[in-house]
């Protein structure tokens, strides 16, 4: 038997649809400005990307390109420069930024309530004490995807291969926040394989192409495919092709987790709006 394909376009598009709907019925449109400081190729085509879906949901959008040339000092005066405008709804760092510049303090220059990513340490602390008005978009990305398909998480156990800040610490806290039983592994977990067969829901977000083969699923199980490396010009993810025979239900990579990340930024910068002007 082959696995159920859970298709993150069409659930992203959904997002996006109930946003626009959300916005058109809001006095303002709300406005989303992306911070690009940094020559990354990718980061320019995950912005453009965003800022295609913001359109398509109605969301007003611009990018601030700061030069190489800049301190820590210019790029903390744009930021603080969108904090005071009031028209300004949402702020989103695109990371990595040149190295001499300092990603934390960015992340920390941007208003709390103007941080459409979560990144900043009021928001993850609101995340952990379950009072986000909004998560980080991949995460949050995957909680929808597992909500459209009903797919239930209290008292499952869901595993979260990685645990950066983006991806695995986040999502983690979300998974709690649901009352799962949530394990992080990483690049120290001894018996990977064994701890990963735990899962009634494996998320994999290592960055490292088809780590995640049979062996370490459990037969029947969800799995989430947050990785994405180019392999050979192809973008490729954490899970290998073959999973597709063991798992109940897997996100492909592209059209899995990638869309839902985007159409999660542009709805958060709706939530942040409103919570913002005071209409949530
Ligand atoms: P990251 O900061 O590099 O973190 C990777 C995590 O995976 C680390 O915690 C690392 O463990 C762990 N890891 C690495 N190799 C491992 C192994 N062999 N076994 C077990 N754990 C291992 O990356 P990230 O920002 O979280 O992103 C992860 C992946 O998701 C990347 O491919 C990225 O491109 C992708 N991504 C996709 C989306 C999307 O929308 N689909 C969004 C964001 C990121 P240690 O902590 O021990 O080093």
């Amino acid at each position: 038997m082959s696995a159920r394909t859970f298709d993150g376009r069409a659930v992203a598009a959904a997002v996006l649809a109930d946003v626009r709907a959300e916005v058109e019925a809001m006095e303002v449109a709300p406005q989303l400005v992306f911070v690009r400081a940094s020559d990354d190729p990718a980061g320019a085509s995950y912005v453009r990307s965003k800022g295609k879906r913001a359109g398509t949901a109605g969301v007003r959008h611009e990018t601030r390109v700061v030069p190489e040339d800049a301190t820590n000092d210019d790029l903390q005066a744009v930021l603080q420069d969108l904090n005071d405008d009031p028209d300004v709804d949402g702020i989103l760092v695109q990371l990595p930024l040149y190295l001499h510049l300092d990603a934390d303090a960015a992340l920390r220059a941007i208003a709390p309530e103007k941080d459409v990513d979560a990144l900043h340490p009021v928001n993850v602390g609101r995340l952990w004490r379950g009072r986000a008005a909004w998560a980080p978009a991949t995460p949050a990305g995957l909680l929808r995807i597992l909500d459209h398909y009903e797919v239930p998480l209290e008292g499952r156990e869901v595993v979260v291969v990685g645990r950066s800040d983006l991806v695995g610490k986040p999502a983690a806290a979300l998974f709690l926040g649901r009352n799962a039983t949530v394990t992080v592994a990483h690049s120290r977990t001894r018996d990977l394989a064994a701890v990963t067969r735990r899962a009634d829901v494996l998320v994999a977000a290592a960055g490292v192409p088809g780590m995640i083969t049979p062996e370490h699923v459990q037969a029947g199980a969800v799995v989430l495919d947050v990785g994405q490396a180019p392999v050979d010009g192809v973008l490729r993810g954490d899970v290998a092709p073959d999973v597709a025979r063991v798992a109940g239900a897997l996100t492909p990579t592209p059209g899995g987790t990638g869309p839902m990340t985007v159409a999660m930024v542009v709805a958060n910068t709706v939530r942040a709006a409103r919570a913002r002007r005071g209409t949530a």
